[in-house]
């Protein structure tokens, strides 16, 4: 079994620190971990999100949010996973990056010339707004179903960029329990046809059991479509801290399996393999 989307940053970029999250790893029984950090943690990816704090629509909290971030180097985060491997810690490089329509060619150059193992694609951010950040920051006098609307085409976009191995978690607008009164099945729909067309895989990840949604992303709903389009899984924890590594590991997999799912994605420098359960 694997975690593939584990965050070091509430702590330091060191060994000592990321043998934490593989102790807890082991102790769930799993086999490898991707460490996959924000993207807005490294200096170089700052014209990625220049935009969302400038103007004077820009969000205070984000502003706070961005202005304490991009301090680390890549180098010295692609040292770190190779210490990790010499020290025979199965990890993978993994990275969580955001889609902004207009940047693709920044981030398709940037990574490029990384040696990633996994890229997983992420919407956390509609127009200047971080949805997730706080269940009072900016949901107030919103219509829902054009949050959704408009959550779904974003990343329709993410999707069609082609600049992602991986969709974390998937319908991560539901985090703080907003629902739409319309459905969006024929949206939700759209969005595999288009993952399955592009090789795109989904992770399913136990994060959202330990949000206000309570829930798995994406819904058991959504996996039904996704296993209906064949589209590829990895199981992720989105763990921000060494003791939700691997977190209700099995609850995940057993939805997969209830869904028709036989295997996990593993990735080696961004090639995807199947692994049977
Ligand atoms: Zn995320
Ligand atoms: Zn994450």
């Amino acid at each position: 079994m694997i975690d593939y989307h584990v965050h070091l940053e509430r702590g330091p970029l060191d060994l000592h620190w990321l043998k934490k999250f593989w102790a807890q790893a082991e102790a769930r029984g799993l086999q490898e971990i991707a460490i996959t950090e924000h993207a807005h943690r490294f200096k170089e990816f700052y014209p990625v999100y220049s935009h969302l704090i400038s103007g004077s629509d820009a969000y205070p909290y984000m502003k706070q949010w961005i202005t304490e971030d991009f301090k680390l180097s890549l180098a010295d985060y692609f040292r770190l996973l190779e210490e990790a491997r010499a020290a025979g810690i199965p990890v993978r490089s993994g990275i969580e990056v955001d889609y902004f329509e207009g940047k693709e060619d920044y981030i398709r150059a940037l990574l490029e010339d990384l040696p990633f193992d996994l890229v997983l694609g992420a919407v956390h951010v509609l127009g200047k707004w971080g949805f997730d950040f706080c269940s009072d920051c900016g949901w107030s006098g919103r219509d829902t179903d054009e949050v959704y609307r408009e959550y779904i085409a974003v990343l329709k976009n993410a999707v069609q960029a082609g600049l992602f191995d991986c969709m974390a978690h998937l319908d991560v607008i539901k985090v703080f329990g907003h629902r739409p009164t319309r459905d969006c099945h024929d949206s939700w729909v759209a969005l595999f046809e288009i993952m399955a067309r592009q090789g795109l895989a989904m992770e399913i990840s136990t994060a959202g059991l330990r949000k206000p949604v309570g829930e798995i992303y994406p819904a058991p709903a959504l996996i039904a479509i996704a296993a209906q389009y064949g589209i590829p899984i990895t199981i992720a924890s989105d763990a921000h801290e060494p003791g939700d590594v691997g977190y209700k590991w099995e609850e995940a997999v057993a939805l997969a399996r209830n869904h028709g799912y036989k295997s996990i994605t593993v990735y080696s420098q961004r090639q995807p393999r199947q692994i049977p359960f």
